[in-house]
């Protein structure tokens, strides 16, 4: 889940990290009156779950309570990235000397919590690791010894910090990777953190990603959700319990397991394809689910094709073939559809499925390449067999003695063509008889 900037900063503030002074204002009016209570030079801030907010006009300074109502009735409406602005912060303007990316995130590759630092701040980090990449500090810390002191200080030198900013430095790198772990973040970001012109540290934006896995033991944090900021698929799919990202491809993805998900993506993508999103209905999904999740991939209009791939364990292949049948009662479309069904109870589920408009696809390789094609409104050809000699026994070459136990495959030697036997001047060897104790 996303903080906003107003409630990671609060957040922050309760662990010794300075903030401004500042307060919520929902119209121009509650604008005009924070500003005229802080008595001095604001800045109005949309409150969207985007980055870049400055960049998009999201982000203005105002002299006095007039002027705040004025760039707050701008502000306030405005669509940023997508999301419409509903509430503003009106923050004490900060006199800004200098602007500091510190950030904490979790180094998948180095299996640690890592804070990361640049004097490039202001900007995305995303922009300064592209252009940049030597003025990124990053420094892992050991999950057992925490943030160490020595290891604060190290970042505040590389920034350049002197005097007290290294002890105020050293106080909110502190406070900002004991906030991200008590949040059970997946990312805790200042961007910028700024020397001021009264030479102090101050928190001019912040940035929370808690881990929904983490959610449970944070019902204080439940509260700081923002639904008005979720797409009406994301909500949804939340409410069914299934995982959902949209992507901006054409073929709608339906599959059962994380891991089975982001194959199917991506041989979708070896084929020519690009995935609509990704979906996993989780094991063990009931029609209801199913039912969910394909009105929510339905819903993107991008979708020109969908591609089912269910592997059935816990999940029953007859359950998601119901699921399917009800969604499409329930959501009548045009958009083609594939469906591949593997393991438990497919032939009761391609029973069920038999009745609906839908290819089907005994591998997801074929699976996925009847999507692709349905997806450019090309009909499918199968594609000429490989040039490829496959020495492998045939069914009928393994024989079945009277004892019901498999004897001995025997492998009959492929016969050479002209060329090969040319080629080959030494006959290739006999295979070795089977041993009596093999049979
Ligand atoms: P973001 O663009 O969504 O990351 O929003 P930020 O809160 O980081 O604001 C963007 C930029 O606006 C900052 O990098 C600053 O340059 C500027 N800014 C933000 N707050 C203040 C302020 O209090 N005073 C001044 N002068 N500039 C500010
Ligand atoms: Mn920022």
């Amino acid at each position: 889940m996303k903080l906003h900037e107003h409630q990671s900063k609060r957040i922050f503030a309760q662990y010794g990290i300075p903030i401004p002074k500042g307060e919520v204002a929902n119209t121009p009016e509650e604008a005009r009156q924070v500003a005229a209570d802080l008595g001095r030079r604001v800045v109005v801030k949309s409150q969207v779950l985007v980055g870049g907010r400055g960049k998009a006009g999201g982000v203005k300074v105002a002299n006095n309570p007039d002027e705040a109502e004025q760039v707050a009735s701008k502000i306030l409406g405005m669509n940023i990235k997508g999301l419409t602005v509903r509430k503003v912060l009106v923050d004490e303007a900060a006199d800004i000397q200098q602007e500091i990316y510190l950030g904490v995130v979790i180094d998948r590759a180095a299996r640690r919590v890592t804070m990361i630092s640049s004097a490039a701040g202001g900007m995305e980090i995303e922009e300064v690791a592209r252009t940049a990449p030597d003025k990124i500090i990053k420094v892992p810390i050991d999950p057992f010894l925490g943030l160490r002191d020595y290891q604060a200080r190290q970042v505040a030198f590389a920034l350049g910090l002197k005097g007290d900013h290294i002890r105020d430095f050293t106080i909110i790198a502190h406070g900002l990777y004991q906030a991200f772990l008590d949040t059970d973040a997946s990312l805790a970001e200042i961007n910028p953190l700024v020397v001021t012109g009264e030479g102090k540290l101050l928190a001019v934006d912040g940035k929370i990603v808690t881990d929904d896995n983490g959610s449970f033991r944070h019902q204080d944090l439940a509260a700081l959700r923002d639904v008005d900021e979720e797409t009406h698929s994301e909500a949804e799919a939340r409410s069914f319990g299934l995982n959902y990202i949209q992507l901006d491809g054409q073929i709608g993805c339906m599959v059962n397991g994380a891991g089975l998900a982001m194959t199917t993506m991506d041989i979708v993508k070896l084929f020519g394809g690009s995935p609509a999103n990704f979906l996993d209905i989780g094991g063990g999904a009931s029609a209801d689910k199913v039912a969910a999740a394909l009105r929510i991939i339905l819903a993107d209009p991008n979708v020109k094709a969908l591609l089912f791939n269910i592997f059935g364990g816990i999940t029953r292949c007859d359950e998601v073939a119901r699921g399917i049948v009800t969604a499409l009662q329930q959501v009548p479309t045009e958009v083609p559809m594939v469906v591949r069904l593997v393991g438990t109870n497919e032939e009761e589920g391609r029973a069920i499925l038999a009745g609906a408009k839908m290819q089907t696809a005994s591998t997801l390789v074929e699976a996925a390449q009847k999507a692709v094609a349905a997806a450019k409104g090309e009909e499918y050809v199968p594609p000429p067999p490989p040039p490829l000699v496959v020495y492998a026994p045939k069914e009928h070459e393994i024989a079945m003695p009277p004892s019901g136990k498999p004897a001995a495959r025997k492998i009959t030697k492929p016969k050479p063509t002209k060329k090969a036997a040319k080629k080959t001047a030494k006959p290739a060897k006999k295979p070795a008889k089977p041993t009596k104790k093999a049979q």
